[in-house]
């Protein structure tokens, strides 16, 4: 089953709630209401994990991960900790549906913002298993390669050369599970620096991709959400910038995240 799309059952979407379209946010939003939700998995404090209600894709089972008890919680503004504790938590939750044995792959990730193709605001990850399809059929190694910002072994941080997308792509990779921690800042510290500084405070959406590495790590996966260029969405070629441009990308990234770390 190579190159299968994943199916969208169109009539599973009827009635999904869309937070994003309304006017007034907050009272239609079910994440909201703790006390009414079902089928939950695992919690720990405000974080839920929990069946997707609304299970739209055909041969899958899809999770969510509620982050947070603050409609307007983000990794750009929990605490060090708090950002810390829900890396930990949904990496075990990640790690639960991997060893299951019941997928043939697993796929974690997160939207937030109006463009990044999510439905709710309120802060939640999303974790699904797929049946069939190979998830990870179009990623390589390559991808996860880039300009270096960071590198101390156990974490390294780059601004991709081989994008999956494009232009810029962040990635976060943690090499030892044991540095977790210092992996959880370094995606705040992107997230931060995404929203902020990147195209200079211009973009209000993201998806951050998590993916599983051979050797037991994961690599983190920061895209910018803007209009997808016509050369992806048409030929599935990714573009990438200029050389200059990304050595001053990694070079800005590394100053804001020491300027970070002295604050915090
Ligand atoms: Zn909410």
């Amino acid at each position: 089953m190579e190159n299968e799309p994943l199916v969208f059952e169109l009539s599973v979407a009827k009635g999904k709630p869309h937070s994003y379209r309304k006017t007034d946010l907050k009272p239609s939003c079910p994440f909201c209401a703790p006390d009414k939700l079902t089928n939950i998995y695992q919690k720990r404090g405000a974080m839920i994990w929990l069946r997707n209600k609304f299970p739209t894709l055909r041969d899958t089972k899809q999770t969510v991960l509620i982050e947070s008890d603050n409609h307007y919680g983000d990794l750009a503004n929990y605490t060090v900790s708090y950002n810390r504790t829900l890396l930990r938590f949904a990496l075990a939750c990640f790690r639960r549906m991997q060893t299951s044995g019941d997928f043939r792959s697993v796929l974690w990730y997160k939207n937030y913002g109006p463009n990044s193709g999510g439905s709710l605001m309120h802060p939640h990850m999303q974790i699904v298993g797929l049946n069939q399809i190979d998830g990870y059929q179009n990623i390589t190694a390559q991808n996860f390669t880039g300009i270096t910002v960071f590198n101390q072994k156990v974490v390294e941080v780059n601004i991709a050369t081989f994008p999956v997308q494009g232009y810029e792509e962040i990635n976060i990779n943690l090499l030892e599970l044991t540095a977790i921690d210092l992996w959880a800042d370094w995606i705040r510290s992107g997230v931060r620096y995404l929203l902020n500084v990147m195209f200079n405070g211009h973009c209000d959406s993201y998806n951050l991709f998590f993916y599983p590495r051979q050797d037991g790590g994961i690599c983190a996966k920061l895209i910018a959400r803007i209009a997808a260029p016509a050369y992806f969405v048409g030929y599935k070629l990714s573009q990438v910038n200029d050389e200059k441009t990304l050595q001053d990308e990694a070079t800005r990234l590394r100053h804001f995240f020491a300027k970070g770390s002295k604050l915090e």
